[in-house]
């Protein structure tokens, strides 16, 4: 019989329950090979969360932020190492079920927005959900909920063009949670913002994440937004560890960093379409 209690209960839906943790990251190690040359950028993290937290992690440029959490997001694959994240073992998906575990399972928000241009605020929330299954009238209602948490009602109907950066950014939140994810991962969230714009962005994200009960992990300089997490992380060397006492958040070479790199915005916005589309706002997938 049950002498021993497994680590692991797989109940219905092949769901992993293991205490309250909704992210158990093991390991990690994720290269990179360029060339001749191999890049270490992940070297055997290891991190858990519990369900409804709030974390923030920072760390230099080209530490590897964006590969951690675009890993736990199921953006990226890696080399080695296990994530258990929202009740799957996402180690060894198939695209179709990684795909499946993105759009369900978590909500993204990007330094760039990614909304569809030609889409009003509240089209742009709803898509998501819309295509995967909800009806329309349904989607709408829970758009304009989201939009209103957002304090975003009389701006439903804008376009992009017609919104400011950080309202773009309000509308990225609410369409990050219209799926109801476990979990929300925003990269840089307010990087492109002034400061104003984005305590605002930054208050109503974790505002909202609580409200609706989300696990949320951002990655941050930003002194006050990381200050408003749960817990905090630092990613040095390719491991994640706690912040240091006296963040290089507040010294100039961190507030220049990732905000004005041409790297990090080259990169995502040329792959902006493939980034959408995996989020779950582009284009249908084919069946
Ligand atoms: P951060 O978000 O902390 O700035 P990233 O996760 O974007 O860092 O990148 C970490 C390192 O991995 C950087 O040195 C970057 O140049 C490198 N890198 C990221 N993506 C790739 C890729 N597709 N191929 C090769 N190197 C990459
Ligand atoms: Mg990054």
């Amino acid at each position: 019989m049950s002498e021993s209690i497994p680590e692991k209960a797989i109940i219905q839906d092949n769901t992993i329950i293991r205490g309250n943790i909704i992210i158990s990251v093991r390991n990690l190690v994720k290269n990179y090979v360029s060339g001749a040359e191999t890049l270490y950028i992940l070297r055997g993290i290891n991190f858990d969360v519990e369900r409804g937290s709030t974390v923030a992690v920072s760390g230099q440029s080209g530490s590897g932020k964006s590969t951690f959490l675009n890993i736990i997001g199921g953006l990226d694959r890696f080399d080695s190492g296990t994530v258990e994240a929202a009740g799957q073992d996402i180690s060894n998906l198939s695209e179709s079920d990684l795909s499946s575990y993105r759009q369900r399972r978590i909500g993204f928000i990007f330094q760039f927005h990614y909304l569809l241009k030609d889409f009003t605020a509240i089209e742009n929330v709803m898509l998501p959900a819309y295509m995967t299954g909800m009806k329309k009238k349904e989607a709408m209602d829970k758009a304009r909920l989201l939009l209103t948490d957002m304090k975003l009602d009389d701006r439903v109907d804008h376009f992009p063009s017609q919104l400011s950066g950080g309202e773009r950014q309000r509308v990225a939140v609410a369409r990050a949670m219209v799926n109801d994810p476990d979990i929300i991962l925003a990269d840089e969230p307010t990087g492109n913002l002034d400061p104003r714009n984005s305590a605002m962005v930054a208050e109503l994200l974790f505002a909202g994440a609580e409200k609706w009960g989300k696990t949320l992990i951002v990655v941050t300089h930003d002194e006050t937004i990381a200050c408003r997490a749960k817990l905090r992380y630092a990613l040095e060397d390719g491991l994640l560890g706690p912040c240091p006492p006296e963040p290089a958040a507040l010294t100039s070479e961190a507030v220049t960093s990732e905000a004005v790199t041409s790297e990090a915005v080259t990169s995502k916005a040329v792959t902006s379409k493939a980034v959408t589309s995996k989020a779950g706002v582009g284009e249908r997938e084919s069946p």
